[in-house]
């Protein structure tokens, strides 16, 4: 297994939308193995492939229940509301409030390419949207309103371009 670094904000990896997986071989796998590892040694609760460079519609998690991942996702349902304190190990150690649906159920299929469903409420549900927006080369910062949104591109970009850092 092997830990890759993760991407951050400015990698045009993470605005692109990822492609279908189509080969269900031991290199998907062993993708997925070094992807949880990965997230794990982050340490985080959900991980999207384009996060490590790979531009495939993959991602992995574990809200405290044991790993997952999922392929190739659809978004099928959601419903009800939700404010959450959200991250994401590409944009690090920065938390907004974002109110998202609390409950979220995707399908596609696992690394066997059998059909799979997850669902889930609050933790699990939001990890699950974020996940998938990860797939639609979007971040987290799609989600905050206009203002904060503008503030926060604006932090980023001066940081990834190392005009300032914080603290
Ligand atoms: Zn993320």
């Amino acid at each position: 297994m092997a830990v890759f670094p993760i991407r951050t904000f400015g990698d045009a990896v993470l605005n692109t939308a990822a492609d279908p997986v189509e080969a269900f071989d031991d290199a998907l796998a062993r993708l997925v193995e070094d992807m949880l590892e990965t997230m794990y040694a982050a340490p985080g609760v959900g991980l999207a492939a384009p996060q490590i460079g790979v531009s495939k519609q993959l991602f992995v998690y574990d809200v405290g229940e044991g790993p997952g991942h999922l392929i190739n996702p659809e978004l099928v349902e959601t419903s009800g509301e939700w404010e959450f304190d959200e991250g994401c190990l590409s944009v690090p150690e920065r938390f907004w409030p974002i109110v998202r649906p609390a409950y979220a159920r995707l399908k596609g299929v696992d690394a066997d390419g059998i059909p799979r469903e997850i669902e889930g409420d609050e933790l699990m549900g939001r990890m699950l949207q974020h996940e998938f927006d990860h797939l639609g080369g979007s971040l987290l910062l799609e989600r905050l309103d206009k203002s904060t949104r503008k503030a926060a591109l604006r932090d980023l970009r001066a940081e990834a371009l190392g005009i300032a850092r914080p603290e």
